[in-house]
């Protein structure tokens, strides 16, 4: 007999082999086997029994061993996994890989009966508050629970407005009818109270997935999920997989976070795949924002999403004042020499502080000053791995590459001229908590960014702090802007809003404008109505005016617009090919190959199809690889996929040694 085996290796999707009758009788679509594969054995998962091979059966390899019958995956799973497969452009054996952990197949001793819950899970307090539903929020949960609507939806909520109150009574409702559900979260570890909300109204049904469980944590969590104990999964991007049996609803909240994309191996977006999987399961699936991205906002606008809105705070808190300050105007400046701090924002910092209450300033830097450079040569310090500048860190002093990790000693003299006349440029946030510690000496500060926050131990006790009302003043990065739900935060101060807004991405002002609207959001939370500082270069930016909650319909409308004269998406889809190599001439002639072959297909097959590049990438070097990029749109994804396949047929691809990865509607250009 013939059996189709996936294997996770790049080349292709999967491989026939020989097995005699009677071990055949054991398998089915799912069982794992082992193959011999080259020169090596390797396992792989049945996919399928074809009824005659591709080759001469005589050439034909026989299956070594069934390692487990059992399929690890059901028919519904598979045509997921194959859907992915398809859409990604990436081979089967590694989707299936990517999907189902290895240690959850692979033979084990006996676990102990009495599954340990992992402690996000356990219900911290269990009497949780259930409130009555506001009108906004009722007719959401209504409307998720129509049946005849198959539609996603689009659940667009301000700051503040109860999203989560709603996927808890969707999922109450769920769960009544004995149906499951999946909440994905962008960063598990900087929403512990999410995950303790959800706990409390359904304990001891939870089940928590996330990249930092160790392997045995993450069977324990699989085993609570296939035995049928959970009946709800709280994870990252990797939940989508859950194989939870009789999904009803798929929630992605916060749906505009990159960080649902994995960026490297499999360039899926959980977000995306949300989607894919409720319609082949016919389940329902909330996309929850205040800021939705671009493409789902598109997708509510045209119908295609059902767009569900909750236009006001709970309670009827009002949204907060925001007030903007040009800070290219001297007279705002706080000093002669800090440019980047405005008096209003001290005076506000200041009254703040004697009513007792708490404020929060964003800055996406990290560290003291973005590099140190020489004033008599000129010359900075750059990274020996990567093609950027070392950060300066003052406590303790080094300089630090983002990319690589690399770290040295602040030098005392210029490595190029022996000038001692050092100095540094830009802003990070060490500099901000300094600066401000030495206006308000008697302000309890505390920093929240990758500098101090290492690990969850680290973010909970800040948050607990913060909480407790032990601190006056967050000073963070991005960090700040997640979903924290903080009743004392009566400011926020944004102190460089249009720094992002000119990197070299196409999705830059999508990006402005949400950070800015979500840092504003922590503002006024609970009875204290919030106040919202916004400090720029160009205060007047369209992007920072639909931010402040002026027009937010107006922001999407021009910036849609924007997209289509460019035709980026979602009017074009995207696809990004990457290639890397430690020889920076092999790479930039290999992506040159692969673009001239892929042009010459496009002429003669895909008219439709249009290739950027190939060029260097923004940041032409990471961890010492050189990187070349090339960006191909097309009004149709198919179009493209067709394309790839051919490309990875392509003998000279799969014999070189220089990296080609795929990127399917790419989300980092640099
Ligand atoms: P969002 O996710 O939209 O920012 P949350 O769901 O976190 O908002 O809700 C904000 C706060 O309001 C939370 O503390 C939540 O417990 C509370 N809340 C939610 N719904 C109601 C309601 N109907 N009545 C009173 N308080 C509510
Ligand atoms: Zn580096």
């Amino acid at each position: 007999m013939i059996v189709d085996v996936a294997i996770p290796v790049r080349v292709a999707n999967s491989f026939h082999y020989l097995i005699d009758e009677s071990s055949a009788r054991d398998l089915s679509m799912g069982s794992v086997v082992s193959v011999p594969f080259g020169s090596r054995t390797t396992y792989g998962f049945v996919v399928g029994f074809p009824e005659k091979a591709e080759v001469e059966s005589s050439k034909l390899k026989n299956v070594l061993d069934v390692l487990v019958a059992n399929p690890v995956f059901d028919e519904q799973m598979f045509k997921f996994l194959k859907w992915v497969s398809d859409y990604y452009c990436h081979p089967l054996g590694e989707v299936i890989a990517t999907a189902i952990p290895k240690a959850f197949w692979t033979p084990r001793k006996k676990i102990a009966k009495e599954i340990k819950r992992s402690p996000e899970a356990r219900a911290q307090n269990p009497l949780q508050i259930e409130y009555e539903l506001n009108p906004f929020q009722k007719s959401a949960v209504e409307s998720i629970l129509e049946l005849s609507e198959t539609r996603p939806y689009l659940l667009h909520g301000v700051t503040g407005s109860g999203k989560t109150e709603v996927y808890l009574n969707v999922l109450e409702s769920m769960i009544q009818k004995d149906k499951t559900g999946i909440i994905l979260v962008p960063e598990i570890a900087l929403t512990p109270q999410l995950t303790q909300r959800f706990s409390s109204r359904f304990p001891n049904q939870i089940a928590v997935l996330h990249s930092d469980l160790t392997p045995k944590e993450r069977i324990q969590q699989w085993d609570l999920i296939t035995s049928g104990t959970a009946k709800i999964v709280i994870g990252a991007r990797s939940a989508v997989f859950a194989p939870l049996k009789n999904i009803g609803v798929i929630v992605v909240d916060e749906e505009h976070e990159t960080s649902f994309k994995q960026e490297d191996s499999l360039r899926y977006n959980a977000r995306d795949l949300a989607v894919v999987r409720a319609k082949l399961l016919g389940a329902k699936v909330i996309l929850g924002s205040a800021t939705p991205s671009v493409e789902t906002y598109q997708n509510a606008i045209s119908a295609r999403y059902v767009h569900l809105k909750l236009p006001e705070r709970v309670n009827k808190r009002a949204m907060p004042k925001t007030q903007f300050v040009d800070i290219k105007d001297k007279h705002q400046w706080y000093s002669q020499d800090i440019s980047w701090l405005s008096r209003t924002l001290v005076d506000s910092l200041s009254k703040t502080l004697q009513q007792g209450q708490q404020a929060m300033l964003y800055l996406n830097r990290l560290g003291f000053a973005h590099f140190l450079f020489c004033s008599d040569c000129g010359h900075t310090w750059r990274c020996r791995n990567c093609d950027v500048s070392l950060t300066y860190y003052q406590n303790p002093p080094i300089l630090k590459c983002h990319y690589c990790g690399e770290q040295k000693k602040v030098p005392h003299s210029c490595e190029v001229c022996q000038g001692i006349r050092l100095d540094t440029m830009g802003l990070g946030t060490e500099q901000v908590e300094k600066t401000l510690q030495s206006i308000f000496p008697k302000a309890r500060i505390c920093r929240m960014d990758r500098g101090v926050i290492k690990n969850k131990k680290d973010l909970e006790r800040i948050l607990n702090r913060i909480h407790e009302r032990e601190v006056d003043f967050i000073i963070g990065t991005q960090m700040i802007a997640k979903g924290h739900d903080f009743p004392g935060i009566a400011l926020v101060g944004v102190l460089l809003a249009d720094a992002s807004l000119n990197l070299p991405d196409f999705r830059a002002n999508e990006r402005t404008f949400q950070v800015v609207t979500q840092v504003s959001g922590r503002a006024g939370r609970a009875d204290t109505p919030g106040e919202v500082i916004i400090q720029a270069l160009n205060p007047g930016h369209p992007v920072l005016l639909a931010a402040s909650h002026q027009d937010q319909e107006e922001f999407y409308r021009t910036e849609l617009a924007t997209r289509k004269l460019f035709q980026f998406p979602p009017f074009h889809r995207a696809v990004m090919l990457r290639f890397q190599h430690t020889n920076p001439q092999r790479v930039e002639t290999f992506a040159n190959q692969v673009v001239r072959i892929i042009q010459s297909e496009l002429n003669r097959r895909f008219p439709k199809c249009q290739i950027l590049g190939p060029t260097e990438a923004p940041i032409s070097k990471v961890k010492k690889m050189y990187r070349w990029q090339c960006l191909v749109k097309t009004e149709s994804v198919k179009e493209i996929q067709t394309l790839l396949k051919m490309l990875f047929d392509w003998e000279k691809l799969q014999k070189s040694n220089v990296k080609m990865a795929v990127d399917v509607d790419p989300i980092n250009l640099l």
